[in-house]
């Protein structure tokens, strides 16, 4: 049974899409911590995170890299944290999101439930 993630690739399943290429995808997440939080996915279904071939784990992170700067400009944040967790979707994926302090990252707290016109005016801020 392919992932949550998988169908997202496939199509099956809609996603705001923020970048593509052929290996990788980054999408908003639909229960964001703040505003602009992206999820970073290889194409490939894997697990867990450190079992992705070296290449393609690699890629992920330089394809995370890529997309940060814009992140960073399009949220006015001081910077755009990065983590894994992966212990809700098995597949594996990097979490970049906006921050202007400690409390943007805690997954500890409850997360935001964003309409639609919310994610697609923050995907128009980071595509233009
Ligand atoms: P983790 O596995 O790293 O603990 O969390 C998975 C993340 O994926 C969560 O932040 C959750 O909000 C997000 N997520 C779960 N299902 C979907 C989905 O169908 N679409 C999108 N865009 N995000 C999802």
């Amino acid at each position: 049974m392919p992932s949550i993630f998988s169908k997202i690739v496939s199509g099956e399943i809609p996603c705001y899409k923020v970048a593509e290429n052929d290996a990788f995808l980054a999408f908003l997440d639909i229960n964001p911590l703040v505003p602009g939080h992206t999820l970073v996915i290889p194409k490939k279904e894997v697990d867990y995170i450190f079992d992705l071939d070296t290449p393609t784990y690699h890629g992920l992170f330089a394809f995370a890299k890529d997309l940060a700067p814009n992140l960073k400009e399009a949220f006015g944040s001081k910077r755009i944290g990065i983590t894994v967790i992966g212990l809700e979707v098995p597949h594996a994926h990097v979490h970049l999101i906006p921050i202007n302090s400690m409390k943007d990252m805690d997954f500890g707290r409850p997360k935001m439930n964003p309409t639609s016109q919310d994610l697609q005016a923050w995907l128009q801020k980071i595509n233009g």
